[in-house]
């Protein structure tokens, strides 16, 4: 029987009176069941232009998609969506956020109609101890999901959520939220993190804009980033601020590094960690991205 059918043939039982609520309801047509674990991605979005440019980075996105299972819905946490408190979107159909200015009109006609889950929401919401989740109905997907999740998954047809940064928590308090969200592995959730570990638009050289190039600084900044990544080093990850002046001109805020938290934070023992497109651009970002998977 499908949710539907359910719901219709639910509908004709007599009232259960009172002792049925909307959330035993939920619980009850929850589709969301036992799965191999999924792996777990941090994405590096970089420009908004990936979103329609065919680039390595690019092919990058689709080949990862490619070695890994498909999944019954994705969890992303975006650097775009930073909020006070923490959301979780819960509409069935996200409308497509295009959250940028100054680009070509190509790239504002773009829509990425992935349906919502309002099941996968209020499941976030119940499996996140540490703060109350607020279930909105007003965002939708923005640019850091959409942009990249659009080569994952072309068709549009793996529902998406997205759940909000809240601005006024510390790193480490992401990294310990990020830890509650482990049981949605079992459950054919991908959860990605789309960020970018070097970020500075101030610094971003424009003549090298699509260019592979990186400063000493982001350079230095990205080897120290991975060099934690690989060692399982979360812990420096996690105190960003305290390695000297290269790390902090690459994360002069903490919006498109907290994702990367996200990520790691839910790597268990035993799975590997390896990273794909491993470059730097327009001097001062790296499109860096991390697939922890299983084996
Ligand atoms: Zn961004």
């Amino acid at each position: 029987m499908n949710r539907k059918t359910f719901l219709k043939s639910l509908a004709l039982l007599p009232l259960a009176g009172s002792t049925m609520r909307l959330q035993d309801l939920n619980k009850m047509t929850q589709p969301f069941t036992s799965t191999q674990k999924m792996p777990v991605l941090f994405l590096g979005h970089g420009s908004p232009m990936n979103a329609i440019e065919e680039n390595e980075f690019v092919t990058g996105f689709r080949n990862v998609a490619k070695e890994i299972p498909k999944p019954q819905a994705i969890l992303c946490v975006s650097a775009h969506w930073e909020t006070r408190g923490t959301y979780v979107t819960a509409m069935e159909n996200p409308v497509t956020i295009h959250d940028f200015g100054g680009f070509p009109k190509e790239l504002f006609e773009v829509q990425y109609p992935a349906p919502g889950s309002p099941e996968l929401a209020s499941e976030t919401k119940d499996i996140i101890k540490k703060t109350e989740v607020h279930l909105d109905e007003k965002w939708g997907l923005d640019h850091g999901a959409w942009s990249v999740i659009k080569h994952l998954y072309p068709n549009a047809d793996v529902p998406v959520i997205q759940l909000s940064l809240d601005y006024y928590q510390t790193p480490q308090y992401h990294y310990e939220l990020a830890g509650e969200l482990a049981s949605l592995r079992e459950k054919g959730v991908l959860i990605i993190g789309s960020g970018n570990m070097v970020h500075n638009l101030r610094e971003v050289s424009w003549k090298h804009l699509d260019k592979v190039y990186a400063f000493d600084w982001a350079l230095e900044a990205s080897d120290k980033m991975k060099q934690f990544i690989l060692n399982d080093d979360h812990k420096s990850l996690i105190n960003y601020t305290s390695h000297g002046k290269a790390y902090s001109l690459a994360v002069p805020s903490p919006e498109h590094y907290l994702p990367l938290l996200y990520t790691l934070a839910l790597k268990d023992k035993g799975d590997t960690v390896s990273l794909f497109n491993d470059k730097p651009v327009a001097g001062a970002l790296t499109m860096t991205s991390v697939k922890i998977d299983t084996q």
